[in-house]
């Protein structure tokens, strides 16, 4: 078997939504507008780095989504996110804070690792490069709303970055935040994963795989009030056996585990 973090994180969150998605082949229709235009977005931050017309490259990927029916959050229109995102990579180039040598090998890096039992865990890390001039792993992301940065240390409990220390065996990780708003913002923020915490993300790896290999798929919701996991899970129309929300929500595809790595392309 292949596992990715988004597996594990996913199965963490919930095992009987695991089931549903890697299992049983149900998937989230793909028609949020946010999702759709951050893949678009790396695409021309990957036309910057290799010296080409980013903007242009963004009007390309996507104006591949110009006519289709996506879901916009917060008033978001395709005009306004191509706009922002326009704004975002010209910011980023005048802020000029990261450099990436040799981008055809450190942009979009696959990463393997053998795990026991024959099993093997897949990355996709976006970028190893040079932050203000310190040499660590970076991960894009584009969003709305500003990443949490208080308090100080926060951004060093972030699994996926401990996922990607474990996989590169470096300390230094950082994400470079697109934030898509009135005035956009980028925030860079870096931090420094212990070996502690790389082993610890080791045993976590190491119990989920195994209960995931026992079967084991009980619902997890974490219903606490005021915040319900279920209300913003793709699988709640499986749960209540909700045919309509089932039909607006997913397809299923045979054979849910066979690219389920492709998913790591996506997050
Ligand atoms: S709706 Fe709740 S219990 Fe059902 S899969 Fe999603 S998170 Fe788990």
């Amino acid at each position: 078997m292949v596992y990715s973090y988004t597996q594990i994180a996913h199965y963490l969150r919930c095992p009987r939504s695991y089931r549903y998605r890697y299992l049983d082949g149900w998937r989230e229709k793909e028609a949020r507008a946010g999702l759709l235009f951050g893949r678009c977005f790396e695409k021309a931050l990957e036309a910057y780095f290799h010296g080409e017309d980013c903007a242009a490259a963004l009007h390309q990927e996507w104006g591949a989504f110009r006519y289709a029916s996506l879901d916009f959050k917060q008033g978001k229109t395709w005009d306004r996110m191509l706009h922002q995102g326009v704004h975002l990579l010209e910011k980023f180039a005048r802020d000029n804070r990261v450099e990436i040598a040799k981008p055809r090998q450190n942009l979009q890096i696959k990463l393997t690792r053998e795990l026991p039992n024959g099993n093997e865990f897949i990355s996709f890390i976006d970028a190893i490069g040079r932050l203000d001039g310190i040499h660590c792993v970076i991960d894009w992301k584009t969003t709305c709303s500003r990443y949490p940065d208080e308090p100080e240390g926060l951004l060093a409990l972030d699994p996926q970055l401990i996922c990607y220390s474990w996989m590169t065996g470096m300390a230094e990780v950082a994400l470079v935040v697109f934030v898509q708003k009135h005035q956009p913002e980028i925030q860079y923020l870096r931090t420094s994963i212990s070996a502690e915490q790389r082993a610890e993300f080791d045993r976590v790896v190491g119990t989920t795989i195994a209960q995931i290999e026992a079967a084991q798929f009980s619902a997890h919701s974490g219903i606490r009030f005021p915040q319900n996991g279920c209300v913003s899970c793709p699988h709640l129309g499986l749960c209540l056996g909700d045919r309509k929300l089932i039909e607006a929500n997913q397809i299923r595809s045979a054979g849910g585990n066979d690219l389920a790595w492709l998913d790591e392309l996506v997050d």
